[in-house]
């Protein structure tokens, strides 16, 4: 961790935010603030919660069963942003007002038999994978209509939109040119009308592309590193992990 204590990094990140909407002629209220807590201790959540964050994504089921007894979440909207395997998906339900990552058919079947049983309803966003890469979790961009119309069916799902990780890569532009891709799906989306389906919210920018995403349209930014400082594992622990996991 450097040296800038929370509070400091949050105002931080909030005139990047700033800055990248003024530069873009947008609306700062429009594009909100996620906190991606993976590693972060309760303690430390609980902390950015007193400061006035109000919208928390964690990772990993375990951690979010771990954490979430312990962080005060009456203020607080939680939302799960990593790979969800379908066996555990009934874990994640009760803990969640959205689920980020929703990227196949066989998922969001699971999701709705769970909420049929509860008599629960559940947003969700479609992952898509827009920098192509084959350890990237998502549906493909040309799959993702037509998963929409199928998830549009189930009638527990209430969907609000995509959501991507763009790729990381020395040259900028490599990451503008994954959002740019799901703002056009999501355009794709709109016209078609599918009942059901609203398609406002666009999840993507991180610490190090935020300002490209909002310039490319992000409604949800999610930030860990430049808020928490560095995780002792690789990205690639919470992404790559489980793609060996027969799932579908
Ligand atoms: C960890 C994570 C983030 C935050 O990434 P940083 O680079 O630490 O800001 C965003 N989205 C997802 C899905 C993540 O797993």
């Amino acid at each position: 961790m450097s040296n800038l204590s929370l509070e400091e990094k949050l105002t931080d990140i909030r005139n990047r935010m700033d800055r990248a909407c003024k530069k873009s002629d947008r609306n700062p209220n429009d594009v909100k603030l996620l906190l991606a807590t993976k590693t972060v201790s309760a303690e430390n959540i609980n902390h950015t919660l007193a400061l006035g964050e109000t919208l928390i994504g964690e990772s990993k089921v375990q951690e979010l069963t771990e954490k979430f007894p312990l962080i005060r979440t009456e203020q607080a909207e939680s939302h799960f942003i990593g790979h969800l395997q379908t066996n555990k998906v009934k874990k994640v339900i009760d803990y969640v007002t959205c689920i980020h990552s929703v990227d196949r058919l066989k998922l969001g079947n699971r999701l709705h038999r769970l909420l049929t049983e509860s008599g629960n309803k559940l947003d969700i966003l479609v992952q898509v994978n827009t920098s192509y890469e084959e350890s990237k979790f998502g549906v493909a961009p040309d799959d993702a209509l037509h998963l929409i119309k199928q998830l549009a069916k189930l009638d527990t799902l209430n969907i609000k939109g995509l959501m991507t990780i763009g790729k990381f890569s020395a040259d900028p532009d490599e990451a503008r040119k994954c959002f740019r891709l799901l703002k056009s799906i999501q355009e794709e989306v709109q016209a078609e009308n599918i009942p059901r389906v609203e398609m406002d919210v666009l999840s993507m920018g991180m610490s190090g592309d935020l300002e490209i995403a909002i310039e490319e349209g992000s409604t949800m930014i999610r930030v860990g590193t430049a808020i928490f400082g560095e995780r002792m594992y690789p990205d690639s622990y919470y992404w790559n992990e489980q793609k060996q996991v027969i799932d579908e």
